[in-house]
């Protein structure tokens, strides 16, 4: 393709962008989201087929991260990755961090028995007791070549950040649904909370932009790792990644060990100066006492525009504070003491 006609591709693509603009709207307002599969005629409460077990999920989120066509780039980034390996996580539905989430986060934050009892409702059977269902989570991390390029930048997101932020949540949205669709198939109840209409990130009272389901909480829930000063969860991957999660009715035994402490793999928690993702920030959304919301929503929304104008695609984003940092790619190691 010549310079000339790849520009014009480039200077119409925003218009016929309607993934990026659907994925937006779906976040903002959960709605446009497709159906929930359908649950299969030989629904089997009981469903005791063994080979859907940890290591069963935890392969086949492997496999498609693997080789996912939508795991990758668009022009001029085509056939790069967008993810990484995934670390994967299970939560048991009655594990009671879920009923902490309220306190923690607000009691808009959804147990994962609510949001099946609503799935199965739908599906006229009986919600299946929290203890028989679990919550299976999943890191993507965001491939090197994306992390360098965005620490170069100081402003704005890099271009192959945006098409991660746009184009990798449609992968994610793609692999859960056809893990919820293979399960729902099998006679299996399962749910993506992200794409029912109970979804809806909005303005709470007293805590602000929050979504009643929080990935992020989630993983860390399945000890996939915690949050540092800049809200990020610092996994054994670091904190540039997507996550997500999906609920499924099936008794999954936690693979990982979650620390107690919210915050133990941050730096500055343990009480060593670090703050180099506030020093990132262009909002100054964070400080020692931890991230403005916010200052950083709103600074992320500006960026719609400039995405929208430099790279012409429908989407926003930033993670400037998650790359050019100790924990960008890995849980930071404690600096040894000078004797
Ligand atoms: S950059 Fe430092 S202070 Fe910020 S989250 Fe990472 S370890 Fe914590
Ligand atoms: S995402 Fe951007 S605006 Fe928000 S805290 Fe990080 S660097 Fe600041």
């Amino acid at each position: 393709m010549s310079r000339k006609s790849s520009n014009k591709y480039r200077r119409f693509s925003f218009l016929s962008d309607w993934r990026g603009i659907k994925n937006t709207l779906g976040e903002m307002r959960g709605i446009g989201h497709p159906q929930q599969p359908k649950l299969s005629k030989d629904y089997a409460p009981a469903h005791p087929d063994p080979s859907l077990d940890e290591r069963w999920f935890i392969k086949t989120i492997t496999d498609k991260v693997e080789n996912h066509p939508e795991n990758s780039m668009e022009f001029p980034f085509a056939g790069e990755r967008i993810f990484d390996q995934p670390p994967v996580g299970f939560v048991a539905g009655d594990d009671p961090i879920f009923v902490k989430f309220k306190e923690i986060i607000g009691p808009h934050h959804y147990t994962p028995a609510e949001i099946m009892a609503w799935h199965a409702k739908k599906n006229g059977v009986t919600p299946p007791p929290a203890g028989e269902i679990s919550v299976v989570s999943f890191v993507l991390p965001i491939t090197e070549k994306t992390r360098q390029e965005n620490a170069g930048e100081t402003e704005w997101c890099s271009e192959r950040w945006a098409q991660t932020r746009l184009r990798g949540e449609i992968f994610s949205q793609a692999l859960v649904r056809e893990m919820v669709a293979f399960l729902m198939g099998k006679g299996i109840l399962a749910v993506s909370p992200d794409v029912t209409p109970m979804f809806r990130k909005k303005r709470y009272p007293k805590v602000g932009w929050a979504s009643p389901w929080s990935h992020r909480h989630i993983a860390y829930a399945a000890g996939l790792g915690t949050f540092g000063q800049n809200n990020l969860l610092i996994t054994e991957k670091g904190c540039a990644h997507r996550v997500g999660s999906f609920i499924v009715h099936r008794k999954l035994n936690p693979n990982r060990q979650r620390p107690e402490n919210i915050h133990a793999y941050c730096l500055q928690d343990q009480g060593i100066e670090c703050l180099k993702c506030a020093k990132r920030c262009p909002a100054g959304a964070i400080n020692i006492n931890g991230h403005d919301k916010e200052t950083c929503y709103g600074r992320v929304a500006k960026s719609l525009r400039h995405c929208n104008k430099n790279y012409h695609i429908f989407i926003y984003g930033c993670g400037l504070c998650s790359v050019n940092v100790p924990c960008e790619a890995r849980i930071p190691v404690k600096p040894e003491r000078r004797p």
